[in-house]
Formats: C-alpha cells, sequence, structure tokens
C-alpha cells in the first residue's frame, strides 16, 4: 500500500473534505480540512482502514460506487443526505439554526494520478440546506396565506354585495351576492352602468360626490330590484386609484330595507298614511334650530279640526268617521304645497308646518285648505268642515309657546263658529 504524497499542498487548502481511499476502504491521504473537522488527525488514519474510525458507513454502497467511478472513469455521487451513512461531522461554526450535524454532499471519482484509486470529496452543503429549508418553510407559510385569503374572499364573495366600478360608472367587478340579490347574471352586469341599473340619483349621490372630493362616501338609497321591487342600500363608496392615478370605486352595499321599513312605520301613522306626531316633533324641532328667522320670512304652525266629528261618529258609525278622516287627510295632503310638512296631530286633528312665510301667506294656505275641506263630498257623509288655528313664529317663541298660540286661534274658530281660519296675530303689522 503506498501513501499519497504530492497533492497535499493543493488539496489542503481547499474549503472540502478530500479522502483518497483504495477498493477496500484503506485511508491514504486524509486532508486538513477533515483533521480539523473530524478530530482525527492524518497521522492517525493514513495506512488504515476507514471503517476502524467510521463502522457505521454503508460500505457495501461505497463499494459499489467506488466500483462504478473506476469502471466508467467519473465521478458519482454518493449520497448521504437520505439513506446512506457516511462520516458524521459536526459542525462547528456559529450558527442560529437547529441543525447540529453537516449536510454533506459526496462525490467519489477516480484518482488521476494512480489507478484502482479513488478520491472522495466531501462538501459541507449545510448552508444551502438550511437555506432551502427557510425557503421552503417560506413558500408553505404563503402557501397558507394564499389559502387563508382565498377564504376570507370566497366568504366575501358569498356575503357582501360588493361592486367595483370606474370613473364613468362601469361595472368592473360584483360578488356573487350582489348578483344574487338582485337576480341579474354576472354577464349582464359587467360593462354596464351601476346608474343604468340604480337611477341617475345614485350616480349623482354616490359617485360624483367622491369623484369630486375622493373621499370615502356614504349614504342611503333606495333602488329598484325586478326579484325584490323597491329596496333600501346602505352604501359606502370607497375611490381607489391605481399606480397610473386612475380612479376605480369600490362600493359595498347592505340590504337595509327592513330598518327602513320599521323606521317608516314608527313615524307613519296607520291610518291616514300621514306622517304622525312623533315624526312632526322632530321637524317642529328641527324647525326651530334654524335661526335665521325674520317677520317677513318665518315660519308658521296651522292647527286643523275636524267640526262635530263626534256627530259624524254617532251617526254614522266609527268605520265611516274613520273614512271621513282618510279622506280629508287626502285632500290636504294634496292641497299643500311641496316642502310643507303634514302630520296628523291625533284624533281628527291635523297639523301643518310652512316655511319661508309671514302671517299673511300662512293664513292664505290655511284658508285654501279649509276650503279644500269644504268642497269634499264624502261618501256616506256628505259635507265635512274643519277650523284652523294660525300662529306665526316671532322673536321670543319656544316650541311650546308657539303652538299653543296656534292652539288658541283654533279654539277661537271654533267659538266663531266653526268652518273658519283664525290667528290670534294682527294682520295689520
Ligand atoms: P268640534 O267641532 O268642537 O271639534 O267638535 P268635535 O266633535 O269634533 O270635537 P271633539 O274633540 O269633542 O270630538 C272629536 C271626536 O273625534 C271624538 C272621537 O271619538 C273622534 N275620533 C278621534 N279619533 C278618531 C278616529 O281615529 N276615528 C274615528 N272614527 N273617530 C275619531
Ligand atoms: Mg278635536
Ligand atoms: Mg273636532
Amino acid at each position: 500500500m503506498t501513501t499519497i504524497q504530492y497533492p497535499n499542498i493543493l488539496l489542503d487548502t481547499l474549503e472540502l473534505g478530500s479522502i483518497i481511499i483504495d477498493e477496500d476502504f484503506n485511508v491514504l491521504y486524509w486532508n486538513q480540512w477533515l483533521e480539523l473537522n473530524t478530530g482525527i488527525s492524518s497521522v492517525e488514519i493514513i495506512g488504515k482502514n476507514l471503517s476502524l474510525f467510521y463502522p457505521d458507513i454503508d460500505y457495501n454502497v461505497l463499494k459499489r460506487k467506488i466500483r462504478t467511478s473506476l469502471r466508467l472513469n467519473s465521478p458519482t455521487f454518493y449520497d448521504a443526505t437520505h439513506h446512506n451513512r457516511f462520516i458524521e461531522i459536526s459542525r462547528t461554526k456559529i450558527t442560529t439554526s437547529s441543525l447540529k450535524m453537516m449536510q454533506l454532499q459526496i462525490t467519489i471519482s477516480p484518482y488521476v494520478v494512480e489507478e484502482s484509486l479513488v478520491m472522495i470529496s466531501i462538501y459541507d452543503i449545510s448552508d444551502l440546506h438550511e437555506l432551502k429549508l427557510s425557503l421552503q418553510d417560506k413558500i408553505k407559510k404563503i402557501d397558507d396565506l394564499n389559502r387563508e385569503l382565498y377564504q376570507d374572499q370566497m366568504i366575501i364573495d358569498v356575503n357582501l354585495m360588493i361592486v367595483k366600478i370606474n370613473d364613468v360608472n362601469e361595472i368592473l367587478d360584483v360578488t356573487k351576492a350582489f348578483i344574487n340579490f338582485f337576480g341579474y347574471e354576472e354577464t349582464d352586469l359587467i360593462g354596464s352602468s351601476l346608474s343604468d341599473m340604480f337611477g341617475e340619483d345614485f350616480n349623482k349621490r354616490m359617485t360624483r360626490e367622491p369623484i369630486d372630493a375622493q373621499t370615502k362616501w356614504s349614504g342611503e338609497i333606495k333602488v329598484h330590484s325586478d326579484l325584490k321591487g323597491a329596496v333600501w342600500l346602505d352604501a359606502v363608496v370607497t375611490p381607489i386609484s391605481d399606480v397610473d392615478g386612475n380612479l376605480s370605486y369600490t362600493v359595498i352595499f347592505h340590504d337595509i330595507t327592513d330598518k327602513k321599513r320599521l323606521e317608516l312605520l314608527s313615524i307613519t301613522d296607520p291610518l291616514t298614511k300621514l306622517n304622525n306626531r312623533h315624526w312632526f316633533n322632530e321637524m317642529y324641532q328641527n324647525i326651530f334650530m334654524r335661526r335665521h328667522w325674520t317677520a317677513k320670512n318665518s315660519f308658521a304652525v296651522i292647527i286643523a279640526d275636524i267640526d262635530h266629528f263626534k256627530k259624524i261618529n254617532d251617526k254614522f258609525g266609527h268605520l265611516i268617521g274613520d273614512k271621513a278622516l282618510i279622506n280629508v287627510a287626502q285632500i290636504l295632503s294634496e292641497t299643500i304645497r311641496n316642502g310643507d310638512l303634514l302630520a296628523r296631530w291625533g284624533g281628527e286633528e291635523f297639523v301643518i308646518l310652512l316655511s319661508n312665510v309671514d302671517l299673511y301667506q300662512a293664513l292664505h294656505v290655511a284658508e285654501k285648505l279649509r276650503l279644500a275641506v269644504e268642497k269634499l263630498n264624502i261618501e256616506e257623509i256628505g259635507k265635512v268642515t274643519a277650523s284652523f288655528g294660525v300662529a306665526v313664529f316671532v322673536n321670543g317663541d319656544n316650541q311650546e309657546s308657539l303652538l299653543t298660540r296656534a292652539d288658541n286661534a283654533l279654539y277661537k274658530a271654533k267659538e266663531k263658529g266653526r268652518n273658519r281660519t283664525e290667528s290670534l296675530e294682527n294682520l295689520s303689522k
């Protein structure tokens, strides 16, 4: 058995392990890297059999690999990472990883200088291995995140009504929830205009404002659905600009029809379908908040009370009495101007709130209403009349004082013979 002298200088400078060995595993060369990393010196091992130092190596496999390499006269790869055991070297490098043993890549190649010898090169690929592990870990995390995102998206898609539109109101994308709610086909919606669907009012209210302000907008709109009829939606519009500065909008809708229905019920008088006293009080309170009223441009309260209504009930019964109330409510509602507020005050009494009027105009409106009631010819009853009390807001009035004045004016009208309009204020001012 020979020992190898001449490659030492070259092989010792390499950052890898290098063994020269014969087919029977006798060690002829053991480089410095191995000395450093295994703690076995070349003096100790050279001339001895590798199996004395490393009895656990799979020598059958190693023999096969050595022969293959020699026969083919080319390097072969000895896989020590999975099944076959080889020299185990612990890591000396300071690292944060839990990898205690070096991951080795082992190549067996014919030793060119002398026949039937091979050189085993041992590369430490622990860093690569760690990189691979951490990449795998990252990929798994990304996969998990993607899966979560996908699930979230699915949940959003079937549960939230969301529409994406561009700056000219064309629908870019819709969720399943939206499509299902309105009973449309997705293909009919994409590219069509949201204002075609919801009307110009939608366009004006929901998109123009955020386009100008470029801020979030929210509000309630009433739209028509073929499937459901009239529906109320709460909409939140968020403008989004892409990298090129193109604007688009994400509109999130909630069906608030039930809420609106309840709201409407709470402010509506069930018999006459007029707004009720509760609603009137809110409006009345609001008008007092506005502080710009003057004698020439004020607001007025009119209280109307049907004359001798008790007699009507007595004579025709309550149900016919109800019908009279409905008729009077309707004629009052038809006679007032847009913007005037009418409500059932209670019993056979109605209240009207007029903005931007003076006493003269308020009295004129009351007279017009009185004449309209007088003209009515109610089925089964015939004629009814009503008396009207008018009061105009003056400086120093509060909610109660103004209403009391209107009520006292009504009392005066009753006193003076009914079917007339009265006010406590002096017209000749
Ligand atoms: P006046 O000319 O002085 O106003 O006489 P009146 O009979 O109209 O006055 P009063 O306030 O004494 O009577 C009002 C009547 O209205 C009494 C009540 O039975 C009737 N009434 C109140 N609410 C309803 C209603 O919802 N339906 C019917 N049918 N009658 C009602
Ligand atoms: Mg009454
Ligand atoms: Mg009455």
